[in-house]
């Protein structure tokens, strides 16, 4: 393995050591991998030495001189300021360490050395310059290379009893030892073709750029050549990997659901509704998939609302009537149950049985057809004979790792997974490239918009006004908390409290409570009693969130709106809007708000569009967050930024297929194979199981 020193661990690196190898380890630094590929998250510009009669106010500089004193001027408890000053032969400055006594050992009077920060007038004095906690290097030796002064110097993301300066100064010495070593596995062509610097290259420039004249802002922004050749491996190393995933599962040999229709036709005609366009086209596409003899892999995207239960009740119906049995899982166990009590209902007239699989309950079936579930139907114990269908709803909530045991449940069952957090389609087609796309971009007719509002707490009255009037004219409402019971510190309304409080408020009308703390069998019956409209305010947590269906809601009020992520937001809104009545989100905002939660609830005010949120969720939150981290099974990207490197996603991906059409298996670029089963390794059962 040319490359095996990637995976050693940096703990024996010289100056390492177990102690810091924890500290490293907080900030995602095991091997030297890790660490060559950590990169800063900003960098100063500390290439200008002046002499100190030459320096300006607030200029960021460096200068070079000798300890010409130095004095731990103040202590009290806790407190100290270590004075230094540094004198060259044209004047002097002093620099001031807090809290850092032990510092006094080093600067020894008379030794050489540089300090490189930020020039402030004397504050005291108001004459004379100083530096705060400057950044400083001894001259041991005139051809020693700079590290932490007089050069563009890199600066990391740390953890606490990590200084940047410990930090700064051993990943140095990890880069000078380790970035010769690396081997470039680049095909050539790509690397000309795209005037690429190499590896070795690219990994110095990043940690310690060589040049002092470059542009720094590229540096920042993480978009100099070196930064896009880094971005650009990660991306291209992930498309590799999720398109052989994909080819892998192109050629494994599925089942055949060529029977003519029989159960399916019979649901067309039982329905009530007719199949918008989008729902028609999407079962188009899936039942084509399930009729190949290759195994379907597909995502089925669909806003809120947008009617993804009965396109996958019309897939599980089309491998029943081919002889085979059909799973769905689900991320909750309210929505286990809200989902079979609908699809028993929809179902109802066609002779199937269904039945429901949670952790608190056994099948309630003799051999059912169908088995809608939570995470109960991927524990060991249970399996099922004839499964043809495997089904994961909310994908979002589950990582590729337990759709990967869901398919281990049969042999080769087709998959279908739907989520309702729709990503922008270019980003899906390259980020889960490994599956197929359809997209529900269409809305059951009748539906209305919902108004939503946004209200402070000042403005309560008129909250309760709204609540008042729709709830007067028959309509229901959701009224949502971010916690389940009071707490203090974090100075939050909760649902227990508020549901008090609306009981007072509202004396003649039916109110409860429901939340994740609530036993699962009073909560299903909360919720039936909530959508045979016997309750007309439900109180509750974001256990509401996922896919409740009560079409005669119509107002949800989310209290302290401002804490709550934007796709959740968008989620806890679909759950109105979905009958007759005209419906209201009202985002009730307490204190204020952060400038992010305003950018959240702006969104919100302006578009109800799934697509739309999506992209400004994502925009908002950063890739890193926006696709959550190890949760979602895929490697996670630690360099590229999906938004920032949009163009280079799809270099990468168009370069990814061009070489593994030639070269499938990657025979002549071993190398390259090798780092790219790296990235994917720990996820060997997405690989091995697909
Ligand atoms: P989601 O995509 O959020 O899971 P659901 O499957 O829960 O949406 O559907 C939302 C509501 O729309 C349900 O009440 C469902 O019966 C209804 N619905 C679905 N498709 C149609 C349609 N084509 N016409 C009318 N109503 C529909
Ligand atoms: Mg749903």
């Amino acid at each position: 393995m040319p490359n095996g020193f990637l995976s050693e661990p940096v703990q024996y690196i010289k100056g390492v050591g177990p102690k810091r190898a924890e500290l490293l380890k907080k900030i995602g630094i095991s091997t030297i991998a890790d660490a060559l590929f950590y990169l800063p998250f900003r960098y100063e510009d500390r290439s200008s030495l002046k002499k100190i009669n030459q320096l300006q106010p607030d200029e960021m500089t460096t200068v070079r001189g000798e300890v010409a004193r130095c004095e731990l001027v103040r202590r009290r408890k806790g407190f100290s300021i270590l004075e230094v000053t540094v004198s060259d032969n044209s004047g002097h400055i002093t620099a001031k360490f807090f809290n850092q006594p032990f510092l006094k050992k080093i600067f020894k009077i008379g030794k050489s050395l540089y300090i490189s920060g930020t020039v402030k007038t004397n504050r005291y004095l108001g004459v004379g310059f100083e530096m705060e906690n400057p950044e400083y290097e001894a001259i041991e030796d005139e051809s020693d290379r700079h590290v932490h002064t007089l050069r563009i110097v890199p600066v990391y993301r740390s953890t606490s009893g990590l200084g940047q300066k410990t930090l700064r100064g051993l990943l140095h010495s990890i880069v000078e030892s380790c970035a010769g070593k690396l081997k470039e596995y680049m095909p050539d062509d790509i690397i000309v073709k795209h005037s690429f610097p190499g590896l070795e290259d690219a990994v110095r420039n990043v940690h310690f750029p060589e040049d002092d004249n470059i542009d720094l802002n590229k540096y920042n922004s993480g978009t100099s050549r070196f930064h896009k050749r880094l971005s650009f491996d990660e991306l291209f190393l992930y498309q590799i990997g999720v398109i052989k995933i994909k080819s892998d599962i192109v050629e494994k040999k599925g089942i055949s659901f060529v029977s003519p229709p029989s159960l399916t036709s019979e649901l067309r005609a039982l329905l009530d509704f007719e199949l918008t366009g989008a729902q028609e086209r999407v079962v188009a596409e899936i039942f084509s998939d399930m009729e190949s003899e290759n195994q379907m892999n597909r995502l089925i995207q669909g806003d809120v609302g947008s009617g993804k239960t009965v396109v996958a009740v019309m897939a599980m119906l089309k491998a029943l009537e081919n002889g085979y049995k059909a799973v769905m899982m689900v991320p909750t166990e309210l929505l286990a149950q809200q989902h079979y009590q609908n699809i028993t209902k929809l179902l109802k007239g066609i002779q199937i049985k269904c039945a429901l699989l949670t952790s608190g309950e056994k099948i309630n079936e003799d051999e059912p057809d169908i088995i809608i579930g939570t995470h109960a139907l991927i524990q060991k114990g249970f399996s099922l004979d004839k499964l043809g269908l495997a089904i994961v709803d909310e994908q979002h909530r589950f990582g590729v790792r337990q759709r990967a045991q869901l398919r281990k449940k049969g042999t080769d069952p087709d998959v279908l997974v739907m989520t309702a957090t729709p990503i922008p389609r270019t980003l899906a087609m390259t980020l889960y490239g490994d599956l197929d796309h359809s997209v529900i971009d269409e809305l059951p007719p009748g539906r209305k918009p919902i108004d939503t509002m946004v209200f402070m707490e000042s403005e309560k009255n008129k909250v309760y006004d709204i609540l008042r009037r729709e709830i007067g004219k028959g309509g229901q409402a959701y009224i949502v908390y971010p916690v389940i019971e009071e707490d203090e510190e974090l100075n939050l309304r909760s649902a227990e409290l508020g549901y008090e409080a609306f009981k007072e408020l509202f004396r003649d009308r039916a109110i409860d409570l429901v939340h994740g703390r609530i036993r699962p069998e009073d909560r299903n019956e909360i919720m039936n009693r909530f959508k045979s409209g016997d309750i007309d305010i439900l109180v509750g947590t974001t256990v509401i969130e996922v896919g409740v269906d009560v079409p005669n809601a119509n107002v949800m009020v989310i209290v302290h709106a401002e804490r709550f992520g934007l796709s959740q937001l968008h989620q806890l809104r679909g759950r109105v809007g979905r009958g007759e009545r005209g419906s209201f989100c009202v985002l009730l905002v307490y204190g204020e708000p952060g400038e992010e939660a305003v950018r959240r609830i702006r969104a919100m005010e302006r578009t109800s569009d799934g697509f739309k949120i999506a992209e400004e969720d994502l925009n908002i939150r950063g890739p890193g967050d926006f696709f959550g981290t190890d949760q979602s099974g895929y490697p996670q990207l630690r360099i590229a930024n999906l938004i920032r490197d949009r163009e280079l996603l799809e270099l990468s991906r168009s370069e990814a297929v061009v070489i593994l059409e030639k070269d499938p298996m990657l025979d002549r670029y071993p190398d390259l194979r090798q780092r790219a089963n790296k990235m994917w390794e720990n996820r060997t059962e997405l690989y091995n199981t697909v």
